[in-house]
């Protein structure tokens, strides 16, 4: 054993998430505190954070009202079930959430993150068909190179086939439509690429194989985030709507990363115009400070599941000890109020134009093959090849963090996602370090 042995500080013990735990724990990177932009490392240092913690942290971390929220509810009241019983501050979180959703969009279900979430929206979509007598509609329709979290659910809709890999099947019933990348026609595309709506198309051929009767739901991000920021074609989205609309098939959006403001409007669904029939949320719900997701549905799908039930019995065979947990409604209503009252949405979206510029003043550095960005995210590809890109990638995050900016390799890929507080300075800041890195490892 070559991890490090501290006695109560040994990190032997935790088995860390998709994390390479023997290398970790040789050369751990930990922080022990944050605040707005910055984590404070273990040697007392100040690390911007580029990641948002991890597309959560959207108000910067530590929010004084959001710490106090979770502090006064702790005291007041740590935990009540949601099975047959009820808090006050859940009631009311589910009202002001409702007030930001898309319109038609106005019941939510809680749960306790985004995997929990994706899978609670996939067993909505069976659910629903099921109380409408139509419940031959099991199959799930997701995209390649998606992720919907580790669930059984949401991860057989996934599209990233290493995480598969040790998990054998999964759901039967899933199947996949191909991603939208295609730098062959949209490399270096500023925002929305132009080409590539019709790729919405393969959809409506999968339904002649498959026979739409037979499908219950399609769930995509509506920018896929974890695989590098894949940005919709123009168009893309309302195709995929239209198409779903006239199959009778739900259409899931999992937000889990672009809600709650990455996009510059409170849902992706606001900034395309495009309503989904579910939406799936999680981290910037509570801006990270409390674990917290949630399925944001339509009315329709609510009262049939309501109607479909006898007087007094269950209506929805589903839900988790912490759904709508007193201190993530006290978190999430706090986050929800910063938001709104302090402008987040607003001030992510008037920055977008100069984060736009400058991740895109990356062109031309060594090895840079495209870059992707919508709202206050951006993907910066590397490399001839994933292996060679994904080495790369990790030179230039070693070279980032060494001189105190935090940012994140996914694969071939370097994935920015700041607090949307980020300002002018802290841009110049990360895209000079990242220029700085970029011209390192070339
Ligand atoms: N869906 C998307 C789009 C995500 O990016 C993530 C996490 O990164 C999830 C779902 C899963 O969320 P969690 O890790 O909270 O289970």
């Amino acid at each position: 054993m070559d991890t490090l042995h501290l006695g109560a500080n040994s990190l032997e013990s935790y088995w860390m998430p998709f994390t390479a735990n023997r290398d970790f724990k040789r050369n751990p990177e930990l922080v022990t505190g944050a605040s707005g932009m910055y984590y404070t490392t273990r040697d007392g240092k100040p690390l911007l954070d580029g990641i948002a913690g991890l597309w959560c942290v959207n108000a910067g971390h530590g929010h004084p009202k959001i710490v106090e929220a979770i502090q006064k509810q702790a005291a007041q009241l740590d935990f009540a079930s949601s099975f047959g019983f009820g808090h006050p501050l859940a009631f009311e979180y589910a009202n002001r959430l409702i007030s930001v959703a898309p319109e038609g969009l106005d019941h939510v279900f809680f749960t306790n993150s985004g995997s929990e979430a994706t899978d609670t929206a996939l067993k909505l979509a069976l659910a629903y068909h099921h109380a409408r007598g139509q419940g031959q509609r099991q199959r799930i329709i997701g995209r390649q190179r998606g992720y919907h979290g580790v669930g059984f659910g949401g991860l057989s809709a996934a599209g990233m086939g290493p995480h598969k890999r040790q998990f054998g099947m999964l759901l039967p019933g899933a199947a996949h439509m191909p991603h939208t990348h295609d730098p062959s026609r949209n490399a270096f595309s500023l925002g929305q690429p132009a080409h590539g709506a019709e790729i919405a198309d393969t959809l409506e051929q999968m339904l002649q194989t498959y026979d739409p009767l037979t499908v219950a739901a399609v769930i995509v991000e509506p920018v896929a985030g974890s695989t590098g920021v894949l940005v919709p074609p123009i168009g893309y989205l309302e195709r995929l709507r239209d198409i779903c609309t006239r199959h009778g098939i739900l259409l899931i959006f999992d937000e889990v990363v672009t809600g709650f403001g990455r996009l510059g409007h409170a849902f992706a669904a606001h900034r395309f115009n495009v309503t989904p029939d579910l939406i799936a949320i999680a981290k910037g719900m509570t801006n990270g400070a409390v674990p917290m997701g949630g399925v944001i549905t339509s009315g329709e799908i609510y009262h049939t599941l309501m109607d479909s039930a006898a007087h007094g019995a269950v209506e929805l065979s589903h839900g988790y000890t912490y759904s709508g947990h007193p201190l993530a409604s006290a978190a999430a209503l706090a986050a929800l109020n910063v938001y709104i009252e302090e402008g987040v949405f607003e001030h992510a979206a008037a920055i977008e134009p100069l984060w736009q510029n400058r991740v895109h003043e990356m062109k031309g550095l060594p090895d840079v093959v495209d870059i992707r960005n919508l709202g206050l995210l951006a993907g910066i590809e590397l490399g001839t090849d994933v292996a060679n890109g994904k080495a790369i990638a990790k030179k230039v995050y070693d070279y980032c963090f060494e001189r105190g900016v935090l940012i994140r390799p996914v694969a071939n890929t370097i994935v920015l996602s700041p607090p949307l507080i980020i300002s002018e300075e802290e841009i110049d800041v990360l895209f000079s370090t990242l220029a700085a890195a970029l011209e390192a490892a070339g």
